[in-house]
C-alpha cells in the first residue's frame, strides 16, 4: 500500500495504516459489508463481515500472541470471553453459514438468517477484536449516526425475539426487517452525499407536489386524530418536517402509530410500533405534555 487508505465511514482512524494492511483491509471490509446490508445484499454482507474478523486477527502483532499458547484458536477464546461475553457456537454457527454462502452462494431464503447473525455475532465480535487485539473501537470511530441505527436494529431484533407468539409463523426473513432504519440512513446519507452542491436548496417537496402533502397529512389525520411533527429519526436526514401519527395509550401516554418524513420519504406504519418506539420514543416523551395539552386530554 503506498498510500493510507480512505475510509468513508469510519471517522477516526489507528495510525500509519499503510504499515498495518491486515488491519486495513479489516476496516474496509466492515465498510463494505454495511454497504452491502444497505442494499440489502445480506448474505454477501455476512462473507464480508466473516472476511472482516479474519483479517483483524490476522492483523494481531506476534509479539501480543506470546500469552496465547495455542496462537489464534486462544486468541479468538479470549475474545469471546470479554464482555459482552459470547458462546463459540454461536461463532461456529457464523462461520459455518458463511462457508455454506462461500462454496454454495445463496438465495432470498437465507437472508433472516444473514441479518441476524450480523447483528447478533459477527459486528459485535468483530468490535471485540478490533478492541482487545487493537485497542480501536469502533462505536467511537464509525460516523453520522450509523452505529445508534445498528443498536436500535439489534434492540429491535431482541424485542421482536422476546415478544413474538409464533416465531416460526412469521412472514419468510422477518429479521430482516431489523435493519430497515439503518438501511435507509446508509442509503440516504450516501445520496445525500453525493449531491452537496445542492445543500444549500430547499430539497422539501416541490410546489407541484404538494397536494401530496395534503394527501399524506389527511390519511394521517383521519387514521389517527392525533399528530405531531418532528426531526426525523435517520440521522442522515434529522429534518425538522417529519410528520408523526400519534395514539394516545392509558389515557396520558403517547405512542407514535405511523410516521411520514417529507424529505427522505422514510415512512412507517402501524404494524411498525416497536421500530417506531426504539426510533422516537424518547423524541416523543419530551413533547407528550405539550400534544396532550394540544389536544385536551387532561393529565391524571
Ligand atoms: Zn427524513
Amino acid at each position: 500500500m503506498k498510500m493510507e487508505p480512505r475510509f468513508e465511514i469510519l471517522g477516526k482512524t489507528p495510525l500509519c495504516l499503510k504499515a498495518r494492511p491486515s488491519l486495513a483491509s479489516a476496516m474496509q471490509a466492515f465498510e463494505t459489508s454495511l454497504f452491502l446490508l444497505a442494499l440489502g445484499r445480506y448474505p454477501a454482507a455476512l462473507t464480508i463481515c466473516a472476511s472482516a474478523i479474519e483479517a483483524a486477527i490476522k492483523a494481531i502483532p506476534k509479539n501480543d500472541l506470546v500469552g496465547f499458547e495455542d496462537g489464534l484458536a486462544a486468541a479468538i477464546k479470549f475474545a469471546i470471553r470479554k464482555k459482552p461475553r459470547m458462546h463459540i457456537k454461536d461463532l461456529d454457527s457464523f462461520r459455518d453459514t458463511r462457508n455454506q454462502f462461500t462454496h454454495r452462494g445463496y438465495s432470498p431464503e437465507d437472508d433472516g438468517r444473514a441479518v441476524e447473525l450480523i447483528l447478533r455475532v459477527g459486528y459485535p465480535f468483530l468490535t471485540k477484536c478490533f478492541f482487545e487485539f487493537h485497542s480501536y473501537s469502533l462505536r467511537d470511530s464509525v460516523i453520522g449516526g450509523i452505529w445508534g441505527q445498528i443498536e436500535i436494529a439489534r434492540a429491535v431484533l431482541d424485542e421482536q425475539y422476546r415478544t413474538m407468539d409464533d416465531i416460526y409463523n412469521q412472514p419468510k426473513n422477518w429479521q430482516a426487517y431489523a435493519t430497515r432504519a439503518l438501511r435507509h440512513h446508509l442509503r440516504y446519507g450516501f445520496l445525500d452525499r453525493g449531491e452537496a452542491s445542492w445543500s444549500d436548496i430547499d430539497r422539501g417537496l416541490p410546489d407541484h407536489e404538494y397536494t401530496e402533502r395534503e394527501r399524506v397529512r389527511n390519511n394521517l389525520e383521519s387514521k389517527c386524530g392525533v399528530y405531531t411533527y418532528t426531526h426525523c429519526p435517520i440521522p442522515s436526514c434529522m429534518s425538522h418536517d417529519t410528520l408523526v401519527g400519534l395514539e394516545i395509550v392509558h389515557g396520558d401516554q403517547i405512542a407514535a402509530d405511523r410516521l411520514f418524513c417529507f424529505e427522505c420519504l422514510f415512512r412507517l406504519g402501524s404494524d411498525d410500533k416497536i421500530l417506531l418506539r426504539h426510533l422516537i420514543g424518547a423524541e416523543l416523551e419530551k413533547q407528550r405534555h405539550a400534544v396532550l395539552k394540544e389536544y385536551g386530554v387532561s393529565r391524571k
